[in-house]
């Protein structure tokens, strides 16, 4: 079950990853939250990474590539994972593809969580996070916190993340649709694109890619 979960920024790929974690017990591997990591833990790698981040423009391949490449080696991506947050590039496409054929692996399927350029717009520029666990997450109007700007589990303020800024966002956007989407060609050829749609609730995409996943496992084990 090796799967990875394509979308712009904000189609909710990081909520439905944990979900499907908690489905199917494959870990979660996410390129952005790895590399906010290591900023928050002040290595090298993290302070290369940030000022792209926050500026909204993608991390210089090399950087990401050795670091997801090493990551599905890992003892728990034996029996798969999901990658979320990569590929974003044809250059990252076809490194995983090679990563692949080394590892005698192959991709099971590539999920593609379809949300508008103003739903993305109005998702994120509302997010607030934690700024102790970035996994608290907020929006100002669909999930407000119980009192505003204080984290509802631990009491820590709420923050916006830099590249969660109006301008910022559009310039992801732009990254998205010009250097990722082409990418779901690339899958749709290989007969592994499965489209959803963004803009239900958490709980219908949710229940839909469910339903996929479980069918491609059973299918795996025929
Ligand atoms: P995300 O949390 O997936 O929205 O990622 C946040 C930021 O991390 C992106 O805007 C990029 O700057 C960087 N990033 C995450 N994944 C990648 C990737 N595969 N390639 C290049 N940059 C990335």
């Amino acid at each position: 079950m090796n799967l990875i979960l394509l979308g712009p920024p904000g189609a909710g790929k990081g909520t439905q990853a944990d979900r499907l974690r908690e489905d199917f017990g494959v870990p979660h591997i996410a390129t952005g939250n790895m590399l906010r990591a290591e900023i928050a833990e002040g290595t090298e790698l993290g302070e290369q990474a940030k000022r792209y981040m926050d500026a909204g423009e993608l991390v210089p391949d090399e950087v990401i590539v050795e670091m997801i490449t090493r990551r599905i080696e890992d003892a728990d991506a034996a029996d798969g994972f999901l990658l979320d947050g990569f590929p974003r590039n044809e250059q990252q496409a076809s490194s995983l593809d090679e990563a692949f054929e080394r590892l005698e692996r192959r991709l099971t399927a590539a999920l593609l969580i379809m949300v508008a350029d103003e739903e993305v717009v109005r998702r994120l520029s509302g997010r607030r996070v934690c700024v102790k666990n970035p996994s608290h997450v907020y929006h100002v109007e669909l999930d407000p916190p119980k009192h505003e700007g204080v984290c509802d589990q631990d009491g820590s303020r709420l923050v916006q993340r830099e590249d969660d800024r109006e301008a910022t966002i559009r310039r992801r956007l732009e990254i998205y649709h010009a250097q990722t989407e082409p990418l779901l060609a690339h899958y749709d050829r290989a007969g592994l694109l499965r489209r959803f749609d963004g803009q239900r609730s958490p709980e219908e995409v949710h229940a839909h890619i469910r339903a996929t996943v479980a069918t491609l496992r059973l299918e795996e084990t025929l």
